[in-house]
């Protein structure tokens, strides 16, 4: 028997896929070649699975900076609101946090996937688990099926490839998709990581002084070899024994990927750090010298400490060239400036990242000029359609990213279910 729509993958994009499709009356099976479904959206949000994000549209696309704009077409259909009212549909209450942030209440990422997955039986979709699929099939410029790994053949009018990206391969994503998709004539972008720690060769990276400390609230900048910022982002970072990781470094890092491969091999990226985003150079030299007056005898390092972070002193006044045990009598008056540019803009030079299987998201994908914004159909292959990672989207950490997977599953589901009716006759 041929099924109306087959959809690759069961994460967050290929199981919306599956609902839609079902929704629609439609014969649907989903294959995985994982034994449980939903697997990385269940280690997404630190644990909690961070669903959707309730910004406005207009935001909600400007935090997706891989081609964002390419969802407004498939935002009309189901969006971020219709997402939070999906799931509240079935009974799962969410609950909103910083910057628009949306999370069970329960805190867990097994409630959303045993929402997702129940929904998906109810509606009588077929499961095969532990299937890979080797190959999608086509046959006289159609999509016609897929074959297994096992070698079985599975026949279908429209195929929906939910296959991810290539990061975190532990969880399935291992990136079988793009090589589907260049077979039916699509071209695949350069695929690189995003949302990744960056790494750095700087001496208090390797003297690992700094590693394990956590800034909040500070600003990140990356800048271009003449000295033009790139972009910054605020949030919190943290240093690593590698280089520096957590939400603003992972904002940036898509950002120190592109501006690396310009510089060449053997190049690095500057990276500046404000840790007083809201103070100008000249607050913070004023401020740190009152705070030095107010205790004329003591030694500047720990006058400091009220105000800086601890383990960054010595590096700051290194790097200033201050003495650790100056006291205010004898600041000099030049380094003392030195040491508020430092505050305001501490550099560290990015080297590289860690690798796209260690991203939390893969950059690159199915070109998104062969594919339909509205249908997520191929404009190359009938009958096949794309949706979530494996397309050329992606967004920061903060439910972007699932929103995009969500939003595209649900529009290629919907419109596989229609072109398959259609075929019917
Ligand atoms: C640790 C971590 C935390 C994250 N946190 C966030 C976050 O807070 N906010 C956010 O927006 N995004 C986050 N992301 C990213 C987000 O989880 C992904 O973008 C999203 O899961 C992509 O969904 P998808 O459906 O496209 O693919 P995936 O979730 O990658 O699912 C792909 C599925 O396809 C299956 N598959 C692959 N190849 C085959 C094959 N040959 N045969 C059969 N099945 C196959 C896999 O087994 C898998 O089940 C995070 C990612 C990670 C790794």
């Amino acid at each position: 028997m041929a099924y109306d729509v087959i959809v690759i993958g069961g994460g967050p994009s290929g199981l919306m896929a599956c609902i839609a499709a079902a929704e629609q009356g439609a014969s649907v099976l989903l294959v995985d070649k994982g034994d449980k479904l939903g697997r990385k959206l269940g280690i997404s949000g630190g644990g909690r699975c961070n669903v959707t994000n309730n910004k406005e549209l207009d935001e909600l696309v400007k935090h997706i900076p891989g081609n964002g704009r390419f969802l407004y077409s498939a935002f009309n259909t189901f969006s971020n609101r219709d997402i939070i009212a999906f799931f509240e549909g079935l009974g799962i209450k969410l609950k909103e946090e910083d910057r628009g942030r949306m999370f069970p209440v329960s805190d867990r990422a097994k409630t959303v996937v045993d929402a997702l997955v129940g929904k998906v039986r109810a509606l009588g979709v077929e499961f095969k688990t532990n299937a890979p699929v080797a190959r999608v099939l086509y046959d006289g410029g159609h999509v016609s099926g897929v074959k297994l790994k096992s070698g079985a053949v599975l026949e279908s009018r429209c195929v929906v490839i939910a296959t991810g990206g290539k990061s975190v391969p532990h969880t399935g994503s291992t990136g079988d998709g793009y090589a589907w998709a260049e077979e039916a004539g699509h071209t695949v972008t350069e695929l690189y990581p995003t949302e990744v720690p960056i790494t750095s060769g700087d001496d208090f990276v390797r003297s690992r002084e700094l590693q394990g400390l956590s800034l909040r609230d500070i600003t990140l900048s990356v800048w271009n070899p003449k000295g033009k910022r790139i972009v910054e982002h605020e949030g919190d970072m943290i240093f690593t024994h590698f280089g520096v990781s957590g939400p603003a470094a992972l904002r940036c890092s898509q950002f120190v990927v592109k501006a690396l491969k310009a510089a060449g091999s053997g190049g690095t990226v500057r990276l500046t750090v404000d840790l007083f985003p809201d103070k100008s150079v000249e607050d913070v030299r004023v401020e740190t010298l009152r705070l030095a007056e107010a205790e004329p005898k003591k030694a500047v390092k720990n006058v400091l400490k009220g105000l800086l972070p601890e383990r960054m002193i010595p590096v700051l006044l290194r790097k200033a060239g201050l003495a650790e045990d100056v006291t205010f009598a004898n600041i000099p008056k030049q380094p003392w400036a030195e040491l508020a540019e430092l505050i305001k803009a501490f550099p560290i030079e990015a080297k590289g990242t860690l690798s796209i299987e260690e991203a939390f998201v893969t950059g690159g994908g199915v070109y998104l000029k062969e594919v339909d914004p509205k249908t997520m159909e191929s404009k190359l292959m009938p009958g096949l359609f794309f949706c979530g990672e494996v397309l050329d989207i992606h967004g920061y950490t903060g439910g972007y990213n699932i929103t995009a997977a969500f939003t595209t599953g649900y529009n290629a589901g919907k419109s596989a279910a229609e072109t398959a009716a259609w075929a019917r006759g």
